[in-house]
C-alpha cells in the first residue's frame, strides 16, 4: 500500500502494525472480575476458537485480549471497520470486559454487519498486500538488472576516457543498415556481451527496445561522471581552504576560441565558475595563465582584475606555458626543423620530401598579398602535373 493510502479505513501505520506485530492472543492467568452478586468471571483462551457443528475448532483471528488493560477487543473492527457506517458501534473497538456475558457478546458481534464488512475489508487488504509484494519483487529484479547494466556501461566509459580514447568516431552503416564500424564504446559493449550474461541479455532481448547505449546516453553519463568528479574535487578544495586558479582556453571544432576575448569576459567567466562551484574567491591565493596580454596585462589584464578583488591572489606566468615557449623557441632556432616546409612533414619525411609536399598542399588566398595567389595556383599546377604523370604511368 502506498504511503498515505487507506483501504477500508486502515492507514499505512495500522497496516505496518499488522505486519510487524502479532495479534494479542495471550494464554495467561486471566484475572477474575467480581460482580455485585458476589460471583466472579474471567476471560478464557476458550473464546479464541469457535466450535463448528461438525465438531471442528476454527480460530477466531479477530478476537484479542489486552493483558495490560484486562479487556477483550476486535482487532479486525479496530483496523478495518467503517467509521462512517450508520450503526457503527465502538464497544468492540475500544474494550469489552463484561466476562459474565462475553460468550453472547462474541456471538452477537460476530454476526453483526459492521464486523462482517470489516472482515471483508481485511481480506481484500491482505489480497492487495500479496499483489503489492509480487509487484515489488518484480520491481526489485528489474532495478537490480538495470543497475548492473549501468555499472557495466559506466565502467566501459571510465576505462575508455581514462586512456583519452574517444568513445565514438567515424561510425558508418553498411548497405543493410548495420553498423560496420561501431566505434570504441559499442565495440567494447559487444565484446563484453560475448562473455557477460547481463550485457548479452541487453543486446539480444528483442522485446526490450531501451538499450541505453545511444550517443545521448553516453554524453549524459559522461556529464554525470564529470560533475560528480568535479564535486569531489571541490569538496577537497573546500577542506583545504585556500586554492589557486589555472586557466587556459581552447579552440572548438570550428577552430573558434571557446571563450570570448577580452579581459572583462575572462574575469566574468572566472568569477562565474568559482561561484558555480561553490568556492569563495576570497580564499584564492594564486593565479597562473599563459602570457597573453589580455590575461597578464599589468593594468587591466585578468590577473589584475582578480587581484583587485583578492589582493593576496599572486600571479605567476604558468610554468607549463613557459616551458612550451622555450621548446617552441628552441625548435625555431633549428633551421632544419624550422624551415618553410611543414614541421610534421620535415620530421616524418626529411626536409627534401617535405618541401615537395608543401608545394602540392593547397594554400589559402590572402586578399592583401598578391604573392600568395601565385603560391596557391602553383600548388594546383603541381597537383595537375602529378595527376598527369600518374595517368601516363598507368598506361
Ligand atoms: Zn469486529
Amino acid at each position: 500500500m502506498a504511503y498515505g493510502q487507506t483501504w477500508g479505513g486502515v492507514t499505512e501505520f495500522k497496516g505496518t502494525c499488522i505486519q510487524l506485530y502479532p495479534s494479542d492472543r495471550p494464554d495467561t492467568d486471566f484475572p477474575y472480575k467480581i460482580y455485585e452478586d458476589g460471583k466472579s468471571f474471567r476471560f478464557s483462551t476458550f473464546f479464541y476458537t469457535i466450535k463448528l457443528k461438525s465438531g471442528i475448532n476454527v480460530p477466531r483471528f479477530w478476537l484479542c485480549y489486552s493483558v495490560g488493560w484486562n479487556v477483550a477487543y476486535c482487532e479486525t473492527c479496530w483496523l478495518f471497520a467503517n467509521r462512517q457506517y450508520a450503526y457503527y458501534q465502538d464497544s468492540w473497538v475500544n474494550r469489552i470486559n463484561d466476562w459474565r456475558h462475553i460468550s453472547s457478546k462474541i456471538d452477537k458481534h460476530e454476526s453483526s454487519v459492521q464486523h462482517i464488512d470489516a472482515r471483508k475489508n481485511r481480506s481484500n487488504w491482505e489480497k492487495n498486500l500479496t499483489i503489492d509484494k509480487n509487484v515489488e519483487h518484480q520491481y526489485t529484479i528489474e532495478i537490480n538488472y538495470w543497475r548492473n547494466v549501468l555499472k557495466r556501461i559506466i565502467k566501459i566509459i571510465l576505462s575508455l576516457t581514462a586512456g583519452n580514447t574517444a568513445l565514438r568516431g567515424h561510425e558508418h552503416k553498411d548497405n543493410q543498415g548495420k553498423l560496420s564500424s561501431p566505434g570504441n564504446f559499442l565495440q567494447l559493449v559487444y565484446l563484453l556481451a560475448e562473455f557477460d550474461p547481463i550485457m548479452s541479455e541487453l543486446l539480444n532481448d528483442e522485446k526490450n527496445k531501451n538499450k541505453y547505449l545511444s550517443w545521448k546516453i553516453q554524453n549524459e553519463l559522461i556529464d554525470i561522471l564529470a560533475s560528480s568528479t568535479r564535486n569531489l574535487l571541490c569538496e577537497d578544495i573546500k577542506r583545504s581552504k585556500w586554492f589557486s586558479i589555472n586557466m587556459d582556453s581552447t579552440l572548438d571544432i570550428t577552430k573558434t576560441d571557446q571563450v570570448k576575448h577580452g579581459a572583462k569576459n575572462y574575469e566574468q567567466l572566472t568569477t562565474n565558475v568559482i561561484l558555480e562551484l561553490g568556492l569563495d574567491i576570497n580564499m584564492c591565493r594564486g593565479q597562473g595563465y599563459d602570457g597573453a596580454a589580455v590575461i597578464n596585462g599589468f593594468y587591466s589584464g585578468l590577473q589584475k582584475r582578480i587581484k583587485d578583488k583578492v589582493p593576496t591572489a599572486s600571479y605567476i606566468h604558468c610554468c607549463a606555458h613557459n616551458l612550451n615557449l622555450v621548446v617552441s623557441d628552441a625548435v625555431k632556432s633549428n633551421q632544419k626543423v624550422h624551415s618553410r616546409a611543414p614541421r610534421w612533414a620535415t620530421l616524418a619525411f626529411g626536409e627534401g620530401n617535405a618541401n615537395k609536399i608543401k608545394q602540392t598542399v593547397l594554400k589559402k588566398v590572402c586578399s592583401t598579398r598578391w604573392e600568395s595567389r601565385h603560391v596557391s595556383v602553383y600548388a594546383l599546377k603541381c597537383k595537375k602535373r602529378r595527376k598527369k604523370y600518374c595517368k601516363y604511368s598507368k598506361k
